[in-house]
C-alpha cells in the first residue's frame, strides 16, 4: 500500500523530522570517550518526550531503546547499553520519533576523535551517496534511479560494500511504509515516484564486503568481515523538482563544530 501525503501531512512530517534532527543535535553534544551508549539514549528519550512526542523505535518489534547506536563494525540496530565509547570509534546513531501521528527518521555516523583516513573517507563517501540518492528522488524518476546512484557512488566508484539485507522505506503514519528503497539496483526500474510520496533514504555502506550478520541479541547487524560501516539517512518528500528534505543535519553539524571530541566529516 502506497500512501501519498497531502501538503498538510508533509508539514506535519516536517515537524516530526525537525524534532528528530534536534534530538540528534542534543545527543551530539554529549558524544565523548568514556560515555556509555545508554547515557546518550537517555538524553534522546528525555528530549523527545519533553517535546510532546514518542520515541519511534522504543517498543517497535520490542526494540528496547530510543536510539539505535552502532559502533565500528556494527552497521545498524545496535542496542544502547553499558558500552563506553572510545577515541577512534565510528559511531552511527539512528533516531525516529512519532509526533502528531506522523513519523520522522534520520541517521548520522560520527567520527569520535582521530580516525584513519580510510575510515574517514568511508564516512564522507556514504554521506555523499545519500545526497546522490536524494538528487534522483523526484517525480517521474523511479526508485531504481535512487538505488543506482547510491550503489554507483559507493560501490562502483569507491569499491565499498553496499548492504543488501536492509533498505530505505516509505514513511508517514507508519515508521515503515511502501515502497522499499534499496541502496543497490538498476536505473529506470521499480516504482515510479510521484509527488506526495515520502521516503527515508539510508545508505548503509561497508568498508569491506557487503555481507552482514545478525548478532545473538537479535538486533545488532554487523559486517561479516568485521570492517567498519557507515549509515546516513534523511526523510524526503517527493516533489516535481528537487526533493524536499524534511530532516536536516544542520543542527547536529553545528554541535560537531562545538564538541572538540568529534571530527567533521569532509
Ligand atoms: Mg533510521
Ligand atoms: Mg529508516
Amino acid at each position: 500500500m502506497l500512501y501519498y501525503k497531502t501538503p498538510e501531512e508533509v508539514e506535519l512530517m516536517r515537524e516530526s523530522n525537525l524534532l528528530v534532527s534536534k534530538t540528534h543535535a542534543a545527543v551530539a553534544s554529549f558524544i565523548k570517550p568514556g560515555r556509555t551508549t545508554d547515557y546518550l539514549d537517555n538524553i534522546a528519550e528525555s528530549f523527545i518526550r519533553d517535546h510532546q512526542a514518542i520515541p519511534a523505535f522504543k517498543g517497535y518489534n520490542d526494540f528496547p531503546a530510543t536510539l539505535c547506536i552502532s559502533v565500528n563494525e556494527q552497521v545498524v540496530h545496535g542496542i544502547p547499553g553499558k558500552r563506553e565509547l572510545r577515541e577512534g570509534d565510528v559511531v552511527s546513531i539512528d533516531c525516529g520519533v512519532e509526533k502528531n501521528n506522523y513519523f520522522g527518521d534520520s541517521a548520522y555516523t560520527y567520527a569520535l576523535g582521530e580516525i584513519a583516513p580510510a575510515k574517514m573517507k568511508l564516512l564522507r563517501i556514504t554521506k555523499e551517496a545519500l545526497y546522490k540518492g536524494i538528487e534522483q528522488a523526484r517525480s517521474g524518476n523511479r526508485v531504481g534511479d535512487i538505488s543506482y546512484a547510491i550503489q554507483f557512488h559507493s560501490e562502483k566508484m569507491n569499491g565499498y560494500g553496499v548492504v543488501r539485507d536492509l533498505v530505505g522505506h516509505g514513511i508517514g503514519r507508519h515508521l515503515h511504509e511502501s515502497p522499499s528503497v534499496p541502496n543497490f539496483g538498476k536505473k529506470n526500474a521499480g516504482l515510479r515516484l510521484k509527488k506526495g510520496l515520502v521516503i527515508a533514504i539510508e545508505p548503509m555502506i561497508n568498508l569491506g564486503a557487503y555481507q552482514v550478520i545478525q548478532e545473538e541479541d537479535g538486533w545488532t547487524i554487523t559486517t561479516k568481515d568485521k570492517t567498519i560501516s557507515a549509515h546516513y539517512e534523511h526523510t524526503v518528500a517527493i516533489c516535481t523538482g528537487e526533493a524536499d528534505i524534511l530532516s536536516t543535519f544542520k543542527f547536529l553539524e553545528e554541535e560537531i563544530k562545538k564538541n572538540i571530541e568529534l571530527v567533521e566529516i569532509q
